[in-house]
């Protein structure tokens, strides 16, 4: 017997129509968002706002990257790291305190229980917002609907926001290693490390394993970590890890990798092989999880690389079909998905037609160890755009105040890259303790156009190592 049912929603414009387990179910929704990570949730909750019928569909945990495999976790065990790091300075400080054991499975266990609570928060927030949850992996179908576990879904808005995953090498043994996925599901603290990368993940997390006490090694292509960014970080940062205790091998490329009896791999590198690893982190990259929708079924334009091509409305080329976050491989963090997700339910149901997100002078801070906050172009950027008689630079090194009683010292260094002839702070590059939480009032000011003579006009916070950014000369 054929079941049908005809549910009406609070809402006029929403009806659901349940058929029989045999007939596919078919529901309409003015928004349907393809993946409940940071960028998709911003979106369905922002539209939800409007009195829109939407939907998201997840196939993993709610909260995607950021909650379940990437800055939260990630920053409780850099949180972690840094008790590590200041037990050492406990002694110059007068404490008599000795690091007898370090429990990786304990903060692992606490780290896991947060991200389940935060979860399942996610989870409420959407039933708050009446978003409508389907769980499972969608993907587009040959009648150009949304299918989802043999279901189908429609939608007059569509927005594509199904993130990247770690990138994995292809040389033989690969296997045999993790990524940051993995990194995650670490157990226990390996005695000897091997990551290979030179990006920002990389960095945090070779950071991390050695201030926790493993013997780490990073491999990198060239001669510093972090080459994209302006020269004040990449040197430093390097020049940094190497301090802490990280082996930096540079013009190191892993060729294989084997297991031995003993569970040890051993890393075979052009410069040489590294033996007794207990733990090989591949950090070279993401992809986007776009191989999996049948893009093609519609039409939709991708990259090289797989990246949705977007304008900077985040359309695709196609009508009604939207992407953003990671999925379009630009700015690859959270609250540029957040925001991006956000003007664009604004843009499509509240009438701002021209409200979208700004990518430029977006400020992002590296959880090194010191860490590094950052905005705006780099001193080589700046020279290539504007030439290099239009650019003036102010520079500062100084030992921030924490040190002046400790024997380990982190020297903090500060860049303004200024435009000539207004000194339009144009860029501002820090490493150094603090300069994590320094860097969100400083962007402030930047995104509001602040000449060098603007930060001057502020009087100084003393004794701070902000202070330095309103002193330069
Ligand atoms: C180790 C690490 C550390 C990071 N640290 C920081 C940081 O400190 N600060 C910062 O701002 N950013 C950080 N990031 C980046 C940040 O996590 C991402 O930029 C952000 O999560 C992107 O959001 P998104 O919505 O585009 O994608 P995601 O958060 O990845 O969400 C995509 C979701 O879509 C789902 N999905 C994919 N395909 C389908 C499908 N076909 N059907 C259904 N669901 C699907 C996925 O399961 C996922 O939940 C970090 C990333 C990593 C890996």
């Amino acid at each position: 017997m054929q079941l049908f049912t005809r549910l009406v929603f609070s809402r006029p414009t929403v009806s659901i129509r349940l058929l029989s387990s045999m007939a596919p179910i078919e529901t309409k929704f003015d928004l349907l968002v393809i993946g409940g990570g940071s960028g998709g949730l911003a979106t369905a909750r922002r539209a939800a706002e409007f009195g829109v019928k939407a939907a998201v569909v997840e196939e993993g945990r709610w909260g995607g990257t950021c909650v379940n495999v990437g800055c939260v976790p990630k920053k409780v065990m850099f949180n972690t790291a840094m008790h590590a790091e200041m037990l050492h300075d406990h002694k110059d400080y007068g404490f008599d305190v000795q690091l007898k054991k370090f429990d990786w499975g304990y903060i692992k266990k606490r780290r896991d229980d947060y991200i389940k609570r935060l979860n399942g928060i996610y989870e409420t927030n959407l039933e708050k917002s009446k978003v409508e949850k389907i769980t499972g992996h969608a993907q587009f179908s040959e009648d150009k609907q949304i299918e989802v576990a043999g279901q189908k879904y429609s939608a007059k808005h569509i927005v594509i926001a199904t993130g990247g995953r770690p990138s994995m090498s292809n040389i033989p043994g690969a296997e045999y290693g993790i990524t940051s996925d993995g990194f995650f599901e670490l157990e226990t603290l390996p005695k000897k490390v091997v990551v290979v990368g030179a990006g920002y993940i990389a960095v945090e997390l070779a950071g991390i394993f050695n201030a926790l006490g493993a013997d780490t090694s990073i491999l990198i292509r060239f001669d510093e970590v972090l080459r994209t960014f302006d020269k004040v970080i990449s040197s430093n940062v390097t020049a940094n890890m190497e301090q802490a205790g990280v082996k930096v091998l540079r013009k190191t490329q892993v060729q294989k990798v084997e297991k031995g009896s003993d569970g040890k791999l051993t890393v075979t590198t052009n410069t040489g092989p590294i033996s007794g690893v207990e733990c090989l982190l591949f950090a070279i990259g993401r992809v986007p999880n776009t191989d999996s929708l049948n893009l093609a079924h519609m039409g939709i334009q991708t990259d090289l690389k797989g990246q949705i091509i977007v304008d900077k409305y985040q359309n695709t080329n196609v009508p009604n079909i939207y992407a953003l976050g990671d999925v379009c491989g630009k700015a690859l963090l959270t609250p540029v998905a957040i925001a991006a997700g956000r003007k664009l339910a604004h843009r499509i149901f509240k009438g701002e037609k021209e409200a979208h997100l700004c990518y430029e002078n977006i400020p992002t801070v590296i959880f090194s160890h010191p860490p590094v906050g950052t905005i705006g172009m780099s001193q080589c950027e700046a020279e290539m755009q504007f030439g290099k008689e239009k650019v003036k630079i102010y520079e500062s090194t100084f030992t921030p105040m924490y040190y002046v009683v400790t024997e380990t010292k982190y020297k903090c260094q500060m860049k303004l890259v200024c435009q000539l002839p207004t000194e339009k702070v144009v860029g501002l590059h820090m490493v150094g303790q603090g300069c994590d939480e320094m860097m969100q009032g400083f962007s402030v000011a930047i995104v509001m156009g602040a000449t060098k003579q603007q930060f001057d006009s502020c009087v100084a916070i003393h004794p701070t190592s902000s202070e330095e950014l309103v002193t330069l000369r």
